[in-house]
């Protein structure tokens, strides 16, 4: 049985902390900065020690505030996809701005690294009724924001209606390729500490990659041609302990006869030619 593993690091830097968290006093600053210092190296490191690609997406503000970091990504390698210019959430925006901020975020990728992505996740992981009609429009591939698989990839349905009594219109499918993200699926939750619940974050690394081991190895049994998506951060999982799980997680995965690591890029373009659009 075929399973295809996605790493991907979500590259926020200072971006979510100016923008989703709102502080910009130098404790946050220099917690964002820790993502490009310190995680990023050793990710990278973990990832060529162990030969696996991964797929980081990355807001324009960190690629034109970390520059040589997002070099040394792309000189990897790896695949650089969009993540908004600076953090900010889609859902709310007009058309137009929404538009602009695509366009920031791909300038910045494109001076910084020389990439044009074909991948976006929502910093919100949520969309706007225009992201995937925009998305489309500008040749994306994938989503990587909603959630109704776990370790299957589908087409994300365009202009659904939730009307006023409740009931709910669903649109057709767009054509783009949706992987599926989860909580369960992602380091913030279990590590980051913000203080309060339901952040407040500190659980061991074992616990985590019990949990995350526990995950996969569903998938890799029961799901055939399954796909398993983690959602990473290199301000959170570039800790030592941290990284120390995450090379066993991977030795354990590769070890597994059938499992691959792939680009989440490359993965949409399989998907594509074996399931195309009517
Ligand atoms: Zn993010």
């Amino acid at each position: 049985m075929k399973t295809t593993v996605h790493l991907s690091f979500d590259l926020d830097a200072l971006s979510s902390w100016i923008t989703s968290f709102k502080q910009t006093s130098p404790t946050p600053i220099s917690r964002g900065e820790f993502g490009a210092r310190v995680g990023v190296p050793r990710v990278l490191d973990l990832l060529h020690r162990l030969q696996v690609p991964a797929t980081f997406f990355v807001p324009g503000h960190t690629a034109l505030t970390f520059p040589e970091a997002v070099r040394a990504i792309a000189a990897e390698g790896h695949e650089i996809a969009a993540h908004s210019f600076l953090h900010a959430s889609p859902v709310g925006m007009s058309r137009e701005q929404e538009l602009n901020d695509f366009i920031a975020a791909e300038e910045a990728l494109k001076q910084v690294a020389k990439v044009k992505p074909i991948g976006y996740r929502s910093p919100a992981w949520d969309l706007s009724v225009n992201t995937l009609s925009i998305l489309a429009e500008r040749g994306y591939l994938y989503d990587s924001s909603l959630m109704a698989d776990d370790y299957r990839l589908y087409r994300p349905r365009i202009n659904d209606e939730v009307q006023s009594d409740g009931r709910v219109v669903f649109g057709p499918n767009s054509s783009l390729v949706e992987f599926p993200v989860a909580w369960e699926l992602d380091d913030f939750v279990y590590f980051q500490f913000m203080g309060k619940p339901p952040l407040n974050g500190l659980r061991s690394a074992e616990e985590v990659g019990a949990i995350w081991w526990a995950e996969f190895d569903y998938c890799a049994k029961h799901v055939e041609g399954g796909t398993f998506t983690l959602t990473m951060h290199p301000e959170v999982i570039g800790r030592g302990p941290r990284i120390v799980m995450l090379e066993r997680l991977i030795q354990r995965m590769k070890a597994i006869p059938g499992v691959q690591f792939s680009r989440m890029s490359e993965t949409a373009e399989r998907y594509n030619q074996s399931m195309p659009m009517a």
